[in-house]
């Protein structure tokens, strides 16, 4: 049974699903599980992705996106079962199966947990600090002690122009809110503040979905290119055929503020623009 955090954990499991694994379980939908789902159908494994949500990646992506996503497990060739939790695994000094909450085994040689994520802040606890799923942070990374910053995945920011908190686990926030925190460190102030629109890409199954800005309930999806694929197509828990090619880039209401690609420029604003992009090459149909 894998968790895959470190390159420790890559290489171990790497050497697992090289020396002859036939079968992998991936148990979770969400980002890390899509794209070791993906690897391991690529190199020929039988693999079955158990989601407990109805549809993957929804609180992200929202429910468009979430079942283009489904769509490309499908293309992959991968199964994907939601709707339906892990109960726990078979096996003695060896994982044999998963056993899902619906009575289901599936029968597993590689499993491979990709849920639970949280930031490790319990060493913070009587510092002074506020935790609350993270550091809390005003705009400029700058926490309840001033001579303190957090930065990256810990980093639960104040969000611009709202009275809303945000925590992003994405690289590029990680990078540009050293810089922010630096210059108000120095100041011994808040003089900068992190403005930049989250953004994050991942590669399934060949294809790149790249995603800048916030989703907002009620968010409208407008196609700019390629075809919406539709919901009996991509129903998550067959290898469907017919999936039409996902729309390779969409966007929300809102003023245009640049592309993915563009994203050091991308700067929050109210009622701002979100905007994901989608590109191949897909998988054939
Ligand atoms: C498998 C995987 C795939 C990912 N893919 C993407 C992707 O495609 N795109 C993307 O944008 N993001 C991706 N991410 C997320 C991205 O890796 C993180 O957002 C980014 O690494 C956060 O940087 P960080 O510096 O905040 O934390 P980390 O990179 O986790 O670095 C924190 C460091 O601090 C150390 N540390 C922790 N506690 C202590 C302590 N008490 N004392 C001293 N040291 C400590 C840790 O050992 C670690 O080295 C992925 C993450 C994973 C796990």
């Amino acid at each position: 049974m894998h968790t895959l955090r470190t390159l420790d954990d890559a290489l171990r499991l790497r050497a697992e699903l090289r020396a002859g694994a036939a079968r992998a379980v991936v148990v979770g939908a969400g980002f890390i599980g899509a794209e070791v789902a993906s690897s391991c159908a690529t190199l020929g494994l039988d693999v079955t992705v158990v989601e407990a949500a109805p549809l993957p990646l929804v609180p992200q992506l929202g429910e468009e996106m979430a079942r283009v996503c489904a769509g490309l497990h499908a293309r992959g060739g991968a199964t994907l079962l939601c709707g339906t939790g892990v109960a726990g695994l078979r096996g003695g000094g060896r994982v044999t199966g998963v056993e899902l909450t619906d009575g289901r085994v599936l029968p597993a040689d590689v499993v491979v947990v990709g849920v639970g994520v949280r930031p490790v802040t319990g060493w913070l606890e009587g510092s002074g600090l506020a935790l609350d799923d993270g550091v809390r942070c005003d705009e400029g990374c700058v926490t309840a002690l001033p001579n303190v910053v957090a930065v990256g995945d810990v980093a639960r920011l104040d969000r611009p122009g709202t009275a809303r908190t945000v925590r992003a686990e994405h690289w590029t926030s990680g990078m540009l809110q050293g810089d922010v925190a630096a210059r108000n460190l120095l100041a011994g102030s808040t003089v900068a503040r992190f403005d930049a629109l989250p953004y994050f890409w991942s590669d399934q199954y060949g294809a790149r979905i790249q995603y800048a800005g916030w989703r907002e309930p009620g968010d409208t999806v407008r196609i700019l290119e390629g075809t919406r694929p539709t919901a009996a197509a991509s129903s998550p828990s067959t290898n469907g055929t017919g999936f039409p090619p996902p729309p390779s880039a969409w966007t929300g209401p809102g003023p245009s503020c640049g592309c993915a690609a563009s994203w050091p420029a991308l700067r929050s604003r109210p009622g701002g623009d979100r905007r994901v992009r989608l590109t191949g090459p897909l998988p054939a149909a």
